[in-house]
């Protein structure tokens, strides 16, 4: 029989070694299919995150997990255990939601000991428990303070601290950094990674920032339309995007649609829609499908293409043009080129140059074969 407290668990299942494990779930309100299938193994310790646009379901697969909805079919499992018939209250996981949701009139005390005095444990436990989670996030010295006398860092190790009282195995975290401005978004990313670490505990994040992703997470899954594009780490998921949506909403990316021209099975020509050949060396495989189907889009990041205003040596992969926008962004310079094809290319290049270039200058943008990616739809 399943314990029924979260002190009680018997965790962790050594037999498995991943924390939470979607198989197969779905997730249908009213006949519109949030969640269709996710099949997800997060590992123990991992830094987990679920990216994707506004309705693509992945607040719905967090809230599967901690809970608060029921999968229409599939199986949830925690450290092995089925949580199908587990209430939210009696699984090892606890949310940390956006902007933190910190009781204002509360002291800190009293909001990591608030769910505790609900559960009606007894004072010295709650004390304890209190006490253990103040130092874990080391905010023992501000137990007597409101939410309103804290930093914004200080607030987010309150919130977590209101979540490691219930000593979860997994912490889930919703869009936690969704309302906060730019700066402050980016010191609090410093210290939930460096919270992460402390910890040593499995974190899974619901995000649409594709950077917060990037720079925090062990492994992102992208989803869109209730399904998983690609799971993989940041690396993976930015130099390898599998799809062009995945390319698109992983950074900036340049798209040719086009057609297979000729080549094997690791270098392809491509021939665009609008007369450019791109020669690009392909992961093992990737060739031998686009040769089958013939389709292909051919995708390069702004930071992977050259910019020179005499022509290059290499002819590969190298096209005329004029700028068209020339944009300063303090540690970065933009350019917008348009090619003598027509297409618009986006360059993003360190600001290395003392006098920027003027727009309507003639260029040439070239790249390598190793730079670009040939995708299938
Ligand atoms: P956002 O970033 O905007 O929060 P999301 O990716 O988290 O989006 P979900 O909140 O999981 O998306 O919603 C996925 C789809 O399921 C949406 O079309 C949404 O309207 C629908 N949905 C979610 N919750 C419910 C509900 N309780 N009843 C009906 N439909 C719902």
């Amino acid at each position: 029989m399943f314990p029924t407290s979260v002190t009680e668990l018997p965790f962790p299942d050594r037999t498995t070694q991943f924390d939470v494990e979607l198989r197969k779930v779905f997730k249908v309100f009213k006949g519109e299919t949030a969640v269709r299938g996710i099949d997800l193994s997060i590992h123990r310790g991992e830094f987990f995150s679920i990216l994707g646009p506004s309705g693509c379901g992945k607040t719905t697969t967090l809230r599967l997990v901690a809970g608060f909805e029921t999968p229409t079919a599939g199986e949830i499992l925690i450290q092995g255990h089925s949580m199908n018939q587990i209430p939210p209250h009696r699984r090892p996981v606890n949310t940390v939601f956006q902007s933190y949701a910190l009781f204002n009139h509360l002291t800190v005390w009293e909001n990591i000991a608030f769910g505790l005095k609900l559960k009606k444990l007894k004072r010295l436990e709650i004390e304890e428990r209190v006490k253990q989670s103040l130092i874990r996030v080391k905010m023992e010295a501000y137990a007597h303070r409101f939410p309103s006398q804290l930093s914004g860092g200080q607030q987010q190790r309150v919130a977590l601290a209101r979540a490691l009282v219930n000593r979860p195995t997994v912490i889930l975290l919703d869009e936690p950094l969704g309302a906060l401005d730019f700066k402050l978004r980016q010191e609090m990313q410093v210290e939930l990674s460096t919270l992460h670490q402390d910890l040593g505990l499995t974190f899974v994040m619901v995000t649409h920032d594709q950077a917060e992703a990037l720079s925090l997470s062990d492994r992102i899954a992208v989803m869109r339309g209730g399904k998983i594009e690609q799971i993989g780490s940041p690396t993976e998921i930015y130099e390898y995007p599998r799809t062009p949506f995945v390319a698109d909403f992983i950074g900036d990316t340049n798209s040719f649609p086009g057609r297979w021209q000729s080549g094997d099975a690791n270098t392809i020509e491509i021939l665009t829609a609008n007369g450019l050949n791109i020669v690009v060396e392909s992961k093992a495989g990737v060739g031998e499908q686009i040769m089958k189907s013939q389709e292909a889009i051919a995708i390069v990041r702004p930071e992977k293409v050259r910019l020179s205003l005499t022509p290059p040596e290499s002819k590969i992969n190298c096209f005329e043009g004029r700028l068209k926008n020339v944009m300063y962004l303090g540690t970065h310079v933009q350019f917008v080129v348009e090619l003598l094809s027509g297409d618009r290319l986006t360059v993003m290049l360190p600001n290395t140059v003392s006098k920027l270039p003027d727009p309507h200058t003639p260029v040439y943008v070239f790249w390598k074969p190793t730079d670009c990616l040939a995708l299938q739809e």
